[in-house]
C-alpha cells in the first residue's frame, strides 16, 4: 500500500492512536441491536462511547431479511436496514465506531483493558454486546462441506438454492421462520426434528405447514451429511424405529439454537452454566462498571426489540455508575 496517496489511512492511524493512547469512559463490545442501542444512549450522554463492532455490522439482525416484529415498522423493515439506521442514529451523537474484533478483556481493574486486533483500549466502563452464535449439530460432514452446503443462515445463503431441494434442521421459530423464507428459492423444504411436536409458536407453525413447499419429518436426527465435494444427503436415524435412511437434498440449513459469544470473559465475571453473562435488572454484572446487554445475557427473550431495550438499559445504568465515581 502506498501510505503517502492514502489519507484515509493515516487519519484512521491517528484516531487509533488517540483512542488508544486515553481512557475511554465506555466501550461498547458488539455491534448488534444491544451494542448499537447502548451506543446512542451512551453517546446522547455524552459519554463518547467506543463501540468495537465485530466483523459485521449488526450481528444476527442484519442477517435476517424482514424483520416483521420490531415496533414502528408495520410493513416488516429489513434487518441490515434497520442495523444501519440504529448506526446512523448513534454516530450523529457522537458513537466512535471500529469495525475490529475484540480478543481479550481484563475486568480486574480499572480502567478495564479490552485488546483487539489492533491494539489495546482503557475504559473506566464496559457494556458486553457480543451476541451469541449458531450451534453446531457437531456430525460427520457438517464442517467439512460448510459453505459446500452446510449453513446456518437462509438470508445469506437461500439464492444459491434455487430450484433445489433442501432440508432444515430443527423446530424452533428459527427453523421455521428461515424455512419458510427458503420456500422462495427452493423447490421443497423438509424440516427436519428430533422430537413428534414442534417448539416453534403457533403462528410460525400455521404459516410452516399451510406452505405446499415445506414438508417435516418428525422424530429424527441427522448422523451424518454426505456428499464429496458438495451436499449430496443427510443420513436420518428415526427416534422412534432406530431405522437409518438416506435423504437425498442439495442443502442443509441448521438452526438449533445458539451459544452465547463469552468466552472472552470466562472466569472474569458470573455466568450461567451455559456461558450467559448473568446480569441484574440493572444488567449490571458480577464486576462493578461492566454492564452486558443483549444475547450474551439473555438466553430468554432473544429479539431485536428486548436487545435494544437492554442496551438502553445498560447505557442508562454504565451512565449513573460513571456519575456516582
Ligand atoms: P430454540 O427455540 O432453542 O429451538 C431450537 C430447536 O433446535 C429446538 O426445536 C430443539 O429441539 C432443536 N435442537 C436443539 N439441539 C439440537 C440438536 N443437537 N439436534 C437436533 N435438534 C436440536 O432456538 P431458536 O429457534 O433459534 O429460537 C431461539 C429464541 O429466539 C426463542 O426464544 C425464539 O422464540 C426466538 N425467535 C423468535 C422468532 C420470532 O419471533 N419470529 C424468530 C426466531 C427466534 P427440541 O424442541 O427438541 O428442544
Amino acid at each position: 500500500m502506498d501510505l503517502n496517496l492514502s489519507g484515509q489511512f493515516f487519519g484512521q492511524q491517528a484516531d487509533d492512536d488517540a483512542l488508544q493512547s486515553e481512557v475511554q469512559k465506555v466501550i461498547i463490545l458488539g455491534g448488534g441491536p444491544a451494542g448499537l442501542s447502548a451506543a446512542l444512549y451512551a453517546a446522547r450522554a455524552s459519554l463518547e462511547p467506543l463501540v468495537f463492532t465485530g466483523q459485521e455490522l449488526g450481528g444476527q439482525a442484519a442477517a435476517t431479511s424482514v424483520i416483521e416484529n420490531y415496533p414502528g415498522f408495520p410493513e416488516g423493515v429489513g434487518g441490515s436496514e434497520i442495523s444501519e439506521l440504529f448506526h446512523q442514529q448513534a454516530e450523529r451523537f457522537g458513537a466512535k465506531f471500529q469495525f475490529d474484533m475484540v480478543t481479550e478483556v481484563d475486568l480486574s481493574q480499572r480502567p478495564f483493558k479490552v485488546t483487539t486486533e489492533s491494539g489495546t483500549y482503557q475504559a473506566e466502563a464496559l457494556i458486553l454486546a457480543t451476541g451469541a452464535s449458531p450451534n453446531h449439530l457437531g456430525v460427520p460432514g457438517e464442517d467439512r462441506l460448510m459453505n459446500n452446503g452446510v449453513s446456518y443462515c437462509a438470508t445469506c445463503d437461500g439464492w444459491f438454492f434455487k430450484d433445489k431441494d433442501v432440508v432444515v434442521v430443527g423446530g424452533g421459530d428459527s427453523a421455521l421462520e428461515e424455512g419458510i423464507l427458503l420456500t422462495h428459492y427452493a423447490d421443497q423444504v423438509d424440516i427436519i426434528h428430533r422430537r413428534d411436536e414442534l417448539r416453534a409458536g403457533a403462528i410460525l407453525q400455521d404459516r410452516a405447514m399451510s406452505n405446499a413447499k415445506i414438508d417435516f419429518v418428525y422424530s429424527s436426527v441427522v448422523e451424518e451429511i454426505v456428499g464429496e465435494e458438495k451436499v449430496e444427503a443427510v443420513r436420518l436415524r428415526s427416534k422412534k424405529t432406530d431405522e437409518v435412511t438416506e435423504h437425498k437434498t442439495d442443502g442443509v440449513f441448521i438452526f438449533i439454537g445458539h451459544t452465547p459469544n463469552s468466552q472472552i470473559y470466562k472466569g472474569q465475571l458470573e455466568m450461567d452454566d451455559k456461558g450467559y453473562v448473568v446480569v441484574d435488572q440493572l444488567m449490571q454484572t458480577s464486576v462493578p462498571g461492566v454492564f452486558a446487554a443483549g444475547e450474551v445475557a439473555d438466553p430468554h427473550f432473544r429479539q431485536v426489540a428486548t436487545s435494544v431495550g437492554m442496551g438502553a438499559a445498560a447505557a442508562i445504568q454504565a451512565t449513573r455508575f460513571l456519575e456516582n465515581q
